[in-house]
């Protein structure tokens, strides 16, 4: 059976207009596993510099299976979403053990390790392997649903979007036609979609959509960090934090909610200090919220603290290669020194 149309100007489309130069565009399982994982929740253009850095350090599956999780976390530090980077650890060292430190090739194998849905590992083996398999990440559902004129949300939307998705999949060339439905939906199909210039015009269901009621706001969240510093401030406290939730497993300051909370959280953490007047507060967008970070320098009086340092306890001395903490720690951080 020859090609439908959709795949074949798809195609012809991507031939001439589509990405061909992203730095994970070569066959190698390692590269396009990494870069579907980094892709999940952030652009490319924001992907690409964490990549470079990412594939230097961690050149191959084996030497991201041998490294400490803090390692691959100060590395992630700033890309957000850290499960991403724990899940994919965690599947480096099943890959080693589980496959021998070869990629698996199945669809199957890949959505059983941890991370790794059923379009991501779609991604990947069409992309490295050729195997013949359908995506549905936000790009490619953007395109699909508009085409087919479908509408609503739920299972029943989803299945008949991985009915289309599979219908559409050319014989060969799958590389090249999962790459051309993500970059239409990254290019052209994008929120505010630029049919004039779309090569599927003529056969697009798509009629326009209703105007948002309202723009989205973010709820606004507080938050106090303390700069616990001891050796006349050549060293703060950092803690890490739980693995789960907010920059979950990264390396933090000590925190509360609000400025009188301090003295408690300090009594808490075992530590007589000085408090200093609170700084100037920093300001961090998350997708679903804004967190205001008031950071209060608090002085440890010396032989006070009964926080020891251990697996989640660090004195981080200033100059030293930051461990993996989130962007706005880092900043905080960089002001204090
Ligand atoms: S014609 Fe418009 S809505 Fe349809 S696929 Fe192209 S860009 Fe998207």
């Amino acid at each position: 059976m020859a090609d439908d149309a959709f795949a074949r100007t798809l195609l012809a489309w991507h031939a001439r207009h589509g990405r061909h130069d992203l730095p994970w565009q070569t066959p190698d399982p390692y590269k396009r596993w990494l870069a579907e994982v980094m892709l999940q929740q952030t652009t490319v253009a924001a992907a690409i510099p964490y990549f470079t850095r990412f594939t230097e350090r961690f050149p191959d599956v084996a030497t991201l299976a041998a490294a400490s999780l803090d390692d691959v976390l100060a590395l992630w530090a700033g890309l957000g979403y850290y499960a991403r980077a724990r899940n994919l650890h965690a599947s480096a060292r099943l890959i080693m053990t589980r496959h021998g430190g070869a990629f698996p090739r199945t669809l199957a194998a890949w959505t059983a390790l941890p991370g790794i849905g059923p379009s991501t590992a779609g991604a990947i083996v069409a992309f490295a392997f050729g195997v013949r398999a359908p995506i549905l990440d936000a790009n490619a559902r953007r395109v699909l649903r508009r085409f087919h004129g479908i509408e609503g949300q739920g299972t029943l939307v989803t299945q008949r979007l991985w009915e289309h998705a599979r219908a559409h999949l050319p014989r060969t060339r799958i590389a090249a036609y999962t790459q051309a439905i993500m970059d239409l939906g990254a290019l052209v199909c994008r929120a505010r979609p630029n049919c004039p210039v779309c090569p599927l015009a003529a056969t697009c269901a798509f009629e326009g959509e209703a105007p948002a009621v309202s723009a989205r706001t973010r709820p606004e969240r507080q938050a106090v960090m303390m700069l616990v510093h001891r050796r006349r401030g050549r060293e703060v406290l950092l803690l890490r934090r739980p693995p789960k939730g907010i920059w979950g497993g990264l390396w933090s300051l000590p925190e509360c909610a609000v400025l009188s909370d301090v003295p408690t959280r300090l009594t808490e953490l075992g530590i007589d200090g000085l408090v200093g007047a609170p700084g100037t507060p920093l300001r961090h967008v998350f997708t679903h919220f804004a967190l205001t970070i008031t950071p209060v320098p608090v002085a440890l009086r010396p032989r006070s603290c009964r926080a020891r340092a251990n697996g989640d306890i660090m004195w981080h001395p200033g100059g030293a290669p930051a461990p993996g903490v989130p962007a706005p720690v880092k900043r905080l951080l960089n002001q204090f020194w």
